[in-house]
Order: C-alpha cells, then structure tokens, then sequence
C-alpha cells in the first residue's frame, strides 16, 4: 500500500473510530496537495480501507429520471496522443426490456421471448440503447447471464471508468464494481474527489459475464462494444479511465499492447482524453502496481483539473 502515516490505528480501536470514506479521501487529497506523490497507508490494512468505502456505497443512491446534471466543456488538459478512429458497427438485438437488480436465482429470471430484429444503427435515446442491452442476444453469453449489467453511476458524468466484464457479483446484482475490487476503485477515486453519485459513470466493455470468468472473447467484443462507444457518446465524459487490458486495447484501438506499454500517457478516443491503467482486481492481487496506479491516477486529475 502507499507510504503515508495513516492516523488509523490498526488494533484497539472500534470502528466507530475509523474515520468514513470521504474523511480519507480528504486526508489523501490534503497530502496530495502539500506535493506529496508517495503514499502508503502504513497504518491501514486493505482490509480496513475496504470497509471505509463500504458504508460509503451503502448510503450512495442511483440517479434516475430525466439526465440534468450539467458538466463544463471539456476544451483543454494536458496534451493528447491521437489513437485510431472508432469504428462504429452497433449489432444489437432488440428484445423486451429485463428488469436489473436484486439477487435472482438464475432459475427465477424470466426469459423474454428472443425478437431478432437487429437494428442496423443504436438509437441515441440514453433508456432506448440501455432497453436494447439488458434483452440483447447477439453474442453466447446471453445464454449463460444471470442479467445484463449495463452501467453505474451518474449517465452524465465528467469521468468514465471501463472495465472488462463482470464477474459473478456483478452477474448477480445487475451491477458493475460490486466486489472488494469495486470497493478499492471507488476509494482510490475517492482521493481525486471523484464519486459515482455525482461524477464517474462505470461499464464494462462485455455486458454479460464469460463463464468462469474467463478472458473475453474477439467475436464478443465485436458484438458488445457498440454498446460501450454509444454509452461513451451518450454520456460524453471529460475524460476515460480504461481498467484493464482489454478495455485499454478497445479504446485506443492498440489491440497489440500490453497494458504495461499502454499506460503513463493521456491517449484518445474520438476527441476524448483517455488514460489506461491496471484493473483493481489486479492491485488486490499485486500491491507492487497501487504505486502505477497511483500515478495513472494523477495524470488523470490532470486532464480533469484542465478540462
Ligand atoms: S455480452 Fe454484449 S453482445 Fe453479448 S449478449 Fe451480452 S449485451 Fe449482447
């Protein structure tokens, strides 16, 4: 974990004196501030920065209705390297809306009637392109999905984070970034100030889960990402925050990469800033890349503070 004295002690004290997610991310941004750029909680275990954001999402509630929210235009940030242009093919498959939410057993799900009509380009209504996911049958993995999980956070926000896909948390609660990795994610945008609530909007580039977690597959993405360029185009964030390889190859169109070569730049994807950097679940698993992160991490509340 980074390296900053952490007014947390580790044993004695009950939770009621740990202080809460945005009291941490204050203390985090205050270091930030004072032109700190190493930190480590040394006095905090991943553990214990888990539960700080968990009572933080509990109380966090999805926007919904009419989109109102209003952001600045993004005009300026640090300069850009120019990916690919995004070719745009939508191949969705039009079914009845499925409900999301809750922890359906699988065997309980109804499964719609399948209405193959393909449209040939994906409306620009926000609630018409989301209907169109949660019953889409164009690639294998609607045939073994608990339910799509098409977004988080705010659908108009400045940042926007893409993973890969979901796991079985998220297949199960309909929602991306359930798990101990969401968690961590939302702490570490916590210290740039950055909130699903108000201000970060999450998808995965695959909708629904691969079996067993597996890598997703070339004919997958091909059949999904329409969705994930309209939800960009649709939301029209400041900036993109690509977790993981494979969203990182997607958006900036370097299907060679590795993530190590596709990282510590600002690219772009059709005009808009984008920084690729490790998947969270990774960082639960190898600590040694929370400093990599930490650092895709400032580079991105650059192109923010500038947009
Ligand atoms: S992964 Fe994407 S393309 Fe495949 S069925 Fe799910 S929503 Fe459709």
């Amino acid at each position: 974990m980074w390296g900053h004295s952490w007014p947390i002690g580790r044993e004695g004290r009950g939770v009621s004196d740990r202080p809460d997610a945005t009291e941490s991310a204050r203390l985090l941004r205050q270091r930030i501030e004072m032109g700190a750029r190493d930190l480590v909680l040394d006095s905090i275990t991943s553990e214990e920065a888990l539960r700080l954001v968990e009572s933080a999402r509990r109380s966090r509630t999805m926007p919904a209705g009419p989109r109102t929210m209003s952001r600045p235009p993004a005009t300026s940030g640090p300069p850009v390297t120019s990916g690919p242009p995004a070719t745009s093919t939508p191949r969705a498959v039009s079914r009845p809306p499925v409900a999301s939410g809750g922890e359906p057993d699988r065997a309980e799900v109804p499964r719609p009637a399948v209405n193959r009509t393909l449209p040939v380009v994906l409306p620009d209504g926000y609630d018409e392109v989301r209907a169109l996911a949660m019953g889409c049958t164009a690639c294998g993995l609607s045939e073994s999905r608990t339910q799509v999980v098409f977004s988080d956070g705010h659908p108009t926000a400045r940042l926007m984070v893409v993973g890969e896909a979901p796991g079985a948390n998220e297949d199960k609660t309909g929602v991306p970034f359930v798990g101990a990795a969401g968690q961590f994610l939302d702490l570490l945008l916590a210290t740039v100030g950055l909130s699903r609530a108000e201000t970060v909007y999450i998808a995965n580039v695959l909708k629904c889960r691969p079996p067993g977690n597996r890598d997703p597959q070339p004919a997958e993405i091909e059949a999904c990402s329409p969705f994930l360029r309209k939800q960009i185009e649709l939301v029209g964030p400041d900036a993109l925050l690509a977790v993981g390889s494979f969203s990182g190859r997607l958006l900036t169109g370097q299907e060679k990469s590795s993530l190590g070569r596709l990282r510590g730049t600002v690219h772009s994807y059709e005009g808009v800033p984008l920084v690729v950097t490790y998947h969270p679940a990774a960082l639960l698993r190898n600590s040694n890349w929370t400093r990599s992160f930490w650092e895709d991490l400032q580079l991105l509340r650059g192109v923010l503070d500038g947009a």
